[in-house]
């Protein structure tokens, strides 16, 4: 027997979702502000609310997925959510989460917190990882129920789990991305298309990838110094000609720059000797104490 769920929100990635319940045979109550939405998910069998306040009735289960917090806050007040189980898959920060799960339970609803780590015609792929915190129970009564819309991997009670691991992987993602913009762009200015550096830089990235675990003990041990093969004064001797050779080809050089600022200041303070992974120390420094 299937679940009832209701789907709150259908943009892209609500639309996703509610397919994909629809698609393993939940029982599917769709809501979203604008109307006509909705349409290839009612001719697929799904329920079209014309209010939260339906759609949350219909559920025991009521998935969310709008554009961010705050317009998950507004969409819900007001609305009875008490013995349901919301699970929020709204991209936000930890303390939006922390503060969701305070709120609904008040309200007397089960809250789980969700990141998911795949675009829209990825969910009920393989390819779909979907990371929750928050309530356990709730999380084990719905996880089969979940797992349609991709691997669900539980982090644990404190509800800000998935979206900070959400927020750091795609902290990562943006790190490269940022840097094969820009290195398209300088192997552009001379004349390589993209499509003819593409096969080298995506090699080359794969293999920069496997540097990580070393980083990832080093930064675990707080150890810089041993073992080190390139160190960073080495490294922020050579780093400005990244710099140049983009301002020379007639390219911003915008997101080289902070990343520069902070191997100078690493060295400055006497770790040239050491590796780049040291840089997470200056990282750790919150702002204003800069
Ligand atoms: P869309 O922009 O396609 O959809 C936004 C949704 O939010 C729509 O349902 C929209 O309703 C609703 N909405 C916006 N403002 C309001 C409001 N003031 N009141 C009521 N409803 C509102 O975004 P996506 O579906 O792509 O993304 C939804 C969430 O999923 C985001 O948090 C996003 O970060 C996350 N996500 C998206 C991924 C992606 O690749 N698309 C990947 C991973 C996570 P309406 O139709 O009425 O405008």
């Amino acid at each position: 027997p299937g679940t009832n769920v209701a789907v709150l929100g259908l943009g892209a990635m609500g639309q996703a979702l509610a397919a994909a319940f629809l698609g393993a045979g939940h029982r599917t109550t769709v809501w979203n502000r604008t109307t006509g939405k909705a349409k290839s998910l009612v001719e697929g069998g799904a329920h079209e609310a014309a209010t939260v306040e339906q759609a949350v009735a219909a559920a025991p289960l009521v998935v969310v997925c709008l554009l961010d917090n705050a317009v998950v806050t507004d969409v819900l007040a007001g609305t009875d959510v008490a013995g349901r189980t919301v699970v929020n898959l709204t991209n936000g920060t930890p303390r939006q989460a922390r503060e969701l799960a305070e709120s609904f339970a008040c309200r007397g609803a089960e809250y789980v917190d969700g990141g998911i780590m795949a675009v829209p015609p990825g969910i009920g792929t393989d390819q779909a990882l979907l990371l929750y915190s928050g309530s356990q129970p709730a999380f084990d009564r719905y996880r089969d129920t979940l797992a349609v819309l991709g691997t669900p991997q539980f982090l644990g009670t404190e509800p800000g789990l998935a979206a900070l691991s959400d927020l750091a992987l795609l902290t990562g993602m943006y790190g490269l991305f940022g840097g094969a913009l820009q290195a398209f762009a300088l192997a552009g200015s001379g004349g390589v298309a993209a499509r003819d550096f593409v096969p080298m830089l995506q090699q080359w990235l794969a293999a920069m990838a496997t540097n990580l675990p070393r980083f990832a003990e080093e930064i675990d041990t707080g150890d810089y110094a041993t073992g080190v093969v390139s160190n960073l004064a080495m490294q922020a001797a050579a780093f400005p000609n990244l710099i140049h050779v983009s301002r020379e080809q007639g390219l911003r050089p915008d997101l080289l720059m902070p990343l520069h600022a902070l191997m100078t200041e690493r060295v400055a303070g006497g770790h040239g000797a050491e590796d780049f992974t040291g840089i997470v120390e200056l990282i750790r420094t919150p702002e204003e104490n800069k």
